[in-house]
């Protein structure tokens, strides 16, 4: 049986990366975010939320929705493209993104970088084509995919099924990078064939964008030198708790999450 483990507050407490006197916004880390577009600019809205909630001291925001992301978000410096977005410590990258020859470019830089990289929604579908997987397994730098259940079986061209565990293993080994299949129970899996199982989640998160809000809240962790599989579990911990949060005055829309991780990260020891 593989070595599993369910994800417990005290785990993301002890991994979490603190403030302290001598952080400055630079050693905290730098993430990128490669998602929207003209034609989803909230995707990229709510990713930038995400990643604003991390413990990163800086989000770079690369693509087509700059105006909207500046609008919600002061303090994200934007450009146009990946290759012009100077120096970042981990990329988030897909969702919004769009499918056509500007988001493959955009996708291969990111690649192409020696950082780590959270790929999402666009992204994966983008992988489906032969030389993008083939550029992610000669990679070196982690990589952590998060796909829902059609994402997962677009990706591996078998469904999920019932051994959710095991099926999630099989796409890491594959894949050489932490997957982490999302569900009422999100499962995290390595390639060394290590498993995490989220007990927080709350159908309170089955709403569009909620998952682009963990996405970029995944890449800030990584920009801040958490490695990839606790980085992802403690990603998916916290943003369950967001939903459970956000819940609690009413439904729940995506931007109310990344709004909700404040208050559930205020209570980390
Ligand atoms: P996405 O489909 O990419 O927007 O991501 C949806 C997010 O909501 C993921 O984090 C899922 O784990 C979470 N989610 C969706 N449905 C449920 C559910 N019924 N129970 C718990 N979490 C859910
Ligand atoms: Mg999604």
């Amino acid at each position: 049986a593989p070595a599993l483990r369910v994800v417990e507050w005290s785990d993301v407490a002890q991994w979490w990366p603190r403030l302290g006197a001598a952080s400055e916004k630079y050693t905290r880390g730098v993430v990128g975010v490669a998602t929207g577009s003209a034609r989803y600019p909230g995707a990229a809205v709510l990713s930038v939320g995400g990643a604003l909630a991390g413990p990163t001291g800086l989000v770079r925001y690369a693509g087509g929705a700059r105006d909207e992301v500046v609008h919600q978000h002061p303090s994200v410096i934007a450009t146009s493209r990946v290759a012009d977005a100077g120096r970042v410590q981990a990329w988030v990258c897909g969702s919004g993104l769009g499918t056509d020859d500007r988001a493959a470019t955009e996708l291969r830089t990111v690649l192409a970088a020696p950082v780590p990289v959270v790929l999402d929604a666009d992204a994966l579908t983008l992988l489906v084509d032969g030389s993008l997987a083939d550029q992610l397994r000669r990679r070196d730098a982690p990589i952590v995919v998060t796909p829902h259940d059609r994402e997962f079986t677009r990706l591996c061209g078998e469904e999920p099924g019932g051994d959710r565990v095991a099926a999630t293993l099989r796409l890491a080994a594959w894949m050489n990078a932490v997957v982490l299949l999302k569900g009422d129970r999100t499962v995290i899996g390595t390639p060394d064939g290590r498993a995490y199982v989220n007990p927080t989640g709350t159908p309170a998160l089955a709403t569009g964008g909620t998952g682009d809000v963990l996405a970029g809240l995944l890449g800030s962790l990584l920009a801040a030198g958490l490695p990839a599989a606790r980085a992802a579990a403690a990603a998916a911990y916290v943003h369950g708790l967001a939903g459970r949060e956000a819940a609690r005055s009413g439904p729940v829309s995506a931007a109310d999450v990344a709004v909700a991780l404040r208050p559930v990260l205020s209570g980390l020891p």
